[in-house]
Parts: structure tokens; sequence; C-alpha cells
């Protein structure tokens, strides 16, 4: 194509143009059925509505992609591990292979959780994974808790839990050099406002979430600037018709992002229908919450310091004393594939707005939507390819296979 010559050379991308056409493409302005994408240099140079056009893909040897769907790549802000590896492990050999096993099921953008651990242990996780983010392996670094509630710790080691005295949230944010994006905390716990205006001046998301917090000091969390609710629903007071609690708080309130976790275990799908219709899309983000286990199998697997179970997919906390299959539920095992083709196949919300939820809003949330989350002539080329079911069966990112159909 001529456009390619005029641009210099370049030995890290293939220079010919990738084309995927036929597909059902999923872009900001709408569904395109049998739209062709052109892919060059890493970036979508063209997306083309119309078949059977002069000069079509095809006679550049397009993928035919016919019967499938084409949606941006997934961005996933709240992941802590895959594939048998872990970020709370602090070295870039595990946390590439989270990164590794993600990529291969469609998030080809993603933000590392760390788990509550020791401050100087979180700092040297940070250290080692800001260089990640300095790469481009990874979106940012998510620190969940310590500053977490102790009776909503879930899966957090109670003992390592503390109150978010500023000076700590700031030496942790200060320890991944820039890479922290987002900061989960209890605003009810002292300093807990005060971190929330202090993030808010880093340019860091702060996050409620693992909290007991009431609907009153969650609104003031919110304006003091905290901007997502972490996993809505989990780890936190249940809505009540006298107590509303934090989710009333955070469901309501247009500046918030609800984060929510659609692995059929975690929310029913009833309550899922329920967020999404209140909130909208545009402040859902479907995430994983995924520890070690996803994409492998039932197992023994570490969650920062302690030991995890997973039966039948389903991950739980073990420790002395508790029966197989009763222990706190320990994150999730899920991919955000599956989480696109539960959406829509089980809880039949409709495909853009899944989509929506899994690529464009968390991309605006982390400020990068104008490079990835959506579909669009000159964003990068992280694209996913469904079959009809919405099985993956391919992934792009920056214009290079990751997953060939
Ligand atoms: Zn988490």
């Amino acid at each position: 194509m001529t456009r390619i010559a005029d641009q210099p050379a370049d030995n890290t991308s293939d220079t010919r143009a990738l084309v995927l056409a036929g597909a059902r493409v999923v872009t900001p302005d709408g569904v395109w059925d049998g739209a062709s994408v052109t892919v060059e240099r890493g970036r979508i140079a063209e997306v083309r509505p119309a078949p059977g056009d002069p000069g079509a893909p095809e006679e550049h040897g397009a993928v035919d992609l016919s019967g499938h769907w084409l949606v941006p790549g997934f961005v996933d802000l709240h992941v802590h591990g895959g594939g048998g590896a872990s970020f709370s492990a602090g070295t870039a050999e595990e946390a590439l292979r989270v990164v590794a096993t993600h990529r291969a099921h469609g998030s080809t953008t993603l933000v590392a959780s760390t788990v509550t651990g020791a401050l100087d242990d979180l700092a040297a996780q940070a250290g080692a994974l800001s260089e990640l983010v300095e790469q481009g392996d990874l979106a940012g670094l998510h620190f969940e808790g310590p500053f977490i509630a102790e009776n909503r710790c879930g899966a957090h080691d109670p003992t390592l839990l503390r109150d978010p005295d500023p000076a700590d949230v700031r030496k942790l944010v200060e320890a991944a050099r820039g890479t922290a994006r987002m900061v989960t905390l209890a605003p009810e716990r002292p300093g807990g406002l005060d971190s929330v205006r202090l993030l808010r001046d880093l340019g860091v998301i702060a996050a409620v979430g693992h909290t007991d917090a009431s609907y009153e000091v969650t609104r003031r969390a919110v304006d003091a600037g905290a901007t997502v609710a972490t996993h809505l629903f989990n780890a936190m007071p249940q809505l009540a018709h006298r107590a509303p609690g934090p989710i009333a708080a955070l469901l309501e309130d247009e500046r918030v992002t609800v984060e929510l976790i659609n692995d059929g275990t975690h929310l029913h799908p009833s309550v899922l229908a329920l967020a999404f219709r209140s909130a909208g899309a545009d402040r859902v983000a479907l995430i994983t919450d995924a520890m070690g286990a996803a994409g492998m199998g039932d197992g023994s697997y570490p969650l920062g310091p302690l030991r995890v179970e997973v039966l039948d997919g389903v991950a739980r906390i073990t420790d002395a004393g508790t029966p197989p299959g009763t222990g706190a539920i320990a994150g999730s095992t899920l991919t955000l594939d599956r989480a696109f083709q539960r959406s829509v196949t089980v809880d039949g919300l409709p495909v853009a707005e899944v989509s929506r939820s899994l690529s464009g809003t968390p991309a605006r949330l982390l400020g990068v939507a104008d490079r990835v989350g959506s579909i669009k002539a000159g964003k990068d080329a992280d694209l996913v390819v469904l079959d009809a079911d919405f099985e993956l069966v391919g992934v792009v990112r920056k214009g290079e296979w990751v997953v060939r159909p």
C-alpha cells in the first residue's frame, strides 16, 4: 500500500498491513457488520464499514473473520495473578507469566494488583513491577491493602492491616516511581479521607473497597475524590433498606466507576444486572480480580502470604481447621474472555455494552483512552476475535498476533 512507502523502515514490525475483514466490528459508533479493519505498524489505520467497495481489503490477502466478532482488547483494572504466577512475588519473571496468561485471554492492557503485605515488602514489589510499567508490559500498579477494614479483609492477611496514614500511603505511591494508578482503602479508618485527598492530589485513583463504611462516610470519600468502587458488593456491608451503606453511595454517584467480578460466583446474575442498569456501561468496569490459578486447573496456590485452594474453579482461603470449600472466597480464576461470554450468553447484556465495560470504560478511567479501549483509526491495534458463541479465537496486541484464529 502506498501509505507504507512514505514511512521510514521499522525493524520491529511487518511493513505489510494486516487486514481483518468481514467481522461484526464493535466500534464507538455502533456494531458494523462485515466491516474491515486495517492495521499498520501496530496501529489501527482504517475501519471501513461497508463491504464490497472498490479496493476492498480481500485483494490484499485479508484475514476472513466472517461469522466472528471483533472487539477492542480488554483492559483489566484489577488482577493479582494467573498462569500459576502472582504479581505479589515481585519478580519480573512471575509478573510476565501473569501478563502472558491474561493477554492470551484478551486482556491487552493490565494493571497489576498487589495484596496486603508489610509496607517494606509492598514497596519492594512496587519497585520491581514499576520497571514493567516503564517497559509497557503493564499499565500501572494497584495497591489493594493494607489500608482496609479488618472485618472486610476477605483474603487479605488480617495481621498486616493498618490505618491509611497519609505518610504511609505516600510512601507506597513513591515506591512505585510514578506508576501507581490506584489504591484501594477503607475510608472509615483513621486517615482515610485525608488519604483519599492525597491520592487525588497525586493523580492516583482512590478506590473504596474492603470497607465497613456507612453510606454517609462513603459519600464523604467520594466528595474527597474517590472515583472507584473496588469489586462492588464484595467485601463491604450489604444494601439494607434503612442502612444503604457503601453500595448505594457508590452505585448512585456519577463520579464513581464500579468494578464487578462476573464469574458466576462473586455476584448473582440478578445483582450484576441491577448494577449494570443502575450505573450503565460507562460506569461499570468488569474485572477479573484473578489470582494465580487463572488459566490453570484446580489445586493449591499462594496468595501473598496466604494459601488458597481452588476447587471447581472457585478459589478459597485455606487454613488449619477450615473444611474444604468453606473458606473466604479469595479472588477469582476468571479471565476477561469468560467474563465477556458470560455477560452476553448468561446475563443477556448487549454486546456493545459488555465491550465498553471491558475496554472503553476502564481505559478512560486509567487515562489511556487516547491509545486503547476502542476500535478507531489511530488507536493501538489491540483486538480480540470472538466466534459466534463468544469463545475467544484470536488476540492482536499492538498489531502482532498473540493468539491466531
Ligand atoms: Zn483483588
